[in-house]
């Protein structure tokens, strides 16, 4: 069997296209859809993510504005951005690139946000509100893990789903929507036994670990879906958690990294935006 690939980056570009036409609505009614991030410290990595971010807010004509911190910052003047911001009406999204470095309380800054503005869907209210399964900002890239199973007309309920890694960004909130959407679920980490067998028995498997091209081919039941979250640099070349080349000559679908789940991140976040602009009028 050769694997049929999940095209995230048109998927994406699908979403931006129709985010575009929302946005020129919103406009036209006198709202333009803002999204202010905040760069705390001079991780590379971070920078490139917020200019991916500002570029495709761009793109769909979402207004969006960068505050870059020194790494230094006392957690009050970050606080004080962050209600100028959440009192700001031209902004409907505040994101806090993570992680923040030492010295920095991740929870109490994203505490701070308010919760109609948290576009990452990071502060506890909208976690809970997703654990009880009402309408919530739902964290980036777990939203776009579900768009592409939607995508593909995925019947996801009475699926055995396992979901590899537990991260409060991806495993967690993503195991979550698997459940909400009827699925039985496995959540699988560092400390599981058996993995290979958990793998095995994954109608569909969601795999956000970090560990570059862990997943192999025999890991997989054959017409399985496998969703691969991970995003690692091995030498010069991107790569995911799951053993692309092995695991497509089993799987039914798969996606690709890079251009799988990563352009989806970006949609999800551009449309958390435009919700978020939506609820404040
Ligand atoms: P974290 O490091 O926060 O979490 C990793 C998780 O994987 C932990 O739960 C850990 O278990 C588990 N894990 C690590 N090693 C193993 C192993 N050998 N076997 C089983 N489980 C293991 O990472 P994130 O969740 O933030 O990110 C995961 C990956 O997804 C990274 O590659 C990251 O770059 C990528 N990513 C991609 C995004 C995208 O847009 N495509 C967005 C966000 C992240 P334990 O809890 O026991 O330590």
């Amino acid at each position: 069997m050769t694997a049929q690939i999940i095209d995230g980056k048109a998927i994406a570009r699908s979403i931006r296209k129709q985010l575009k036409t929302e946005v020129t609505r919103l406009r036209q009614e006198g709202t333009t859809p803002g999204l202010a991030v905040v760069l705390v410290g001079d991780n590379p990595a971070s920078q490139i993510y917020v200019n991916m971010k500002k570029k495709a807010c761009k793109e769909v004509g979402i207004y969006s504005e960068e505050h870059k911190l020194a790494a230094n910052i006392s957690q009050g003047d970050l606080f004080s951005l962050i209600d100028r911001l959440n009192a700001d009406q031209n902004i409907h999204g505040i994101l806090v690139q993570l992680p923040l470095p030492q010295g920095l309380n991740e929870q109490e800054v994203l505490e701070r946000i308010s919760v109609t503005k948290d576009v990452d869907g990071f502060h506890p209210v909208n976690v809970g509100k997703l654990v009880s399964g009402f309408d919530a900002f739902v964290p980036c890239t777990p939203a776009g893990v579900m768009e592409m199973l939607t995508h593909i007309a995925c019947d996801i309920s009475g699926k055995k789903a396992v979901v590899i890694g537990r991260s409060n960004i991806v495993g967690k909130p993503v195991a979550q929507l698997l459940v909400n959407a009827n699925a039985t679920v496995t959540i699988c980490h560092s400390q599981t036994k058996e993995l290979e067998e958990e793998c095995r028995a994954a109608d569909i498997l969601v795999v956000g670990i970090g560990r570059p091209e862990m997943i192999k081919r025999d890991w997989i039941k054959p017409g399985a879906i496998v969703i691969d979250v991970g995003i690692n640099r091995v030498n010069q070349a991107i790569v995911g958690d799951v053993d692309f080349h092995q695991v497509s000559e089993v799987a039914g679908w798969i996606t690709p990294v890079p251009g799988g789940v990563g352009p989806m991140t970006i949609a999800m976040l551009l449309r958390n935006t435009v919700v978020g602009a939506q609820s404040s009028k």
